[in-house]
């Protein structure tokens, strides 16, 4: 859940230009696993809506308490049970995000791996509070994490629910798609209840299904560096926007950034690029497919965008250039001059 829990400062601003009168837009902003999420529907169904947000919001606090990484909860119990070598049953949802996590980890060539959370609490990302610049760990403390290799595929799920690993170093941490989850089921939700024009928008990551009376939705998606758009998107039907970047959470110790998202091969930080965003049909796939991008970096991206069948995918290096495939290239109405 560490995604959530800085969306303020992430990726992308979410601007409706869409200007006309009808339907009326129906909107609410929850706040939820230490993010702003703000639901919008173009619908006159008042009634159907609150109903829906009733809904989304116990649905969020459910996952909030489940998939926290190291708050109490259904999560952290897991992972002791697997560094324990024990079996434990879990929810639905773990059983799900273990899968998809499998799958995007399979797919990017294991750039996007879930079962690094012992990294990421090494490298001082499991809290709550502000970075406060400690040194980094040792290399000793790093490559024994690294050799111990864990993956989500060390997993074994029965037809109960029921977790067991064939590898203690297992630490499950969802912060890499989590939310994109997150958003896939408010989008459900919306549907069960007849609301399919709509954006659920989380700190600028996004999914936005139908329209507004036929027009589409546009987004800005920020620039790492800049305040200010970097690229404006219009998105009409299913789709999501997802960005990760080296730029939203780090720790900085003696004038060097250390970034939240870990490269699983070599137990670091990764280094080289500012943000990755992806446009793909699921949130949750878009938003693992980001976080791999980055991982993956200038020279492997296109690689990870192969193995995640990602055809839309704009990449910003540490010295601001663009790299962009053909469809994004297509779909990118403007984009802000380089620094
Ligand atoms: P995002 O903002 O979606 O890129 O997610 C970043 C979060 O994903 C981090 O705060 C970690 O919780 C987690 N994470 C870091 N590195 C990885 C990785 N290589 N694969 C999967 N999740 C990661
Ligand atoms: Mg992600």
């Amino acid at each position: 859940m560490l995604a959530f829990a800085r969306l303020l400062t992430l990726s992308a601003l979410l601007i409706m230009l869409a200007g006309c009168s009808s339907p009326p837009i129906q909107q609410r902003t929850l706040y939820v696993f230490g993010t702003l999420v703000d639901v919008r529907v173009a619908s006159a169904d008042s009634t159907a809506f609150t109903a829906a947000m009733r809904e989304i919001e116990q649905r969020f606090q459910a996952m909030h308490h489940e998939l926290h990484a190291w708050q109490p909860g259904m999560l952290v119990d897991l992972n002791k049970a697997i560094a324990e070598g024990r079996t434990l049953c879990v929810s639905p949802e773990i059983v799900h995000l273990i899968e998809r996590s499998a799958q995007a980890e399979q797919a990017s060539g294991e750039r996007f791996n879930a079962a690094i959370g012992n990294l990421i609490a090494l490298w001082g990302f499991h809290t709550d509070e502000p970075l406060t610049g400690d040194p980094p760990p040792s290399d000793a403390a790093i490559q024994a994490l690294v050799d111990a290799n864990p993956r989500v595929s060390d997993l074994s799920i029965d037809a109960s629910g029921c977790v067991r690993s064939s590898n203690p170093s297992v630490a499950l941490d969802f912060g890499g798609i989590a939310k994109g989850n997150a958003v896939d089921a408010a989008v459900a939700i919306l549907h069960r209840h007849g609301l399919d024009d709509a954006i659920v928008n989380a700190g600028g990551d996004l999914r936005a299904v139908g329209s507004r009376d036929g027009l589409p939705w546009r987004i800005g998606v920020r620039h790492p560096k800049q305040g200010g758009a970097l690229a404006e998107i219009e998105v009409i039907g299913d789709e999501s926007v997802f960005t990760s970047g080296n730029y939203q959470r780090f720790n900085e110790y003696e004038g060097v950034r250390y970034a939240h998202i870990i490269d699983p091969l070599s137990g670091r930080p990764v280094v080289g690029i500012a943000s990755a965003t992806v446009i793909h049909k699921s949130a949750d796939w878009a938003d693992a497919a980001a976080t791999a991008l980055v991982v993956a970096g200038v020279e492997h991206w296109q690689e990870v965008a192969v193995g995640m069948q990602l055809d839309q995918v704009l990449l910003v290096d540490e010295h601001g250039q663009l790299h962009m495939t053909p469809a994004m290239q297509a779909r990118v109405k403007r984009v802000s001059a380089t620094p």
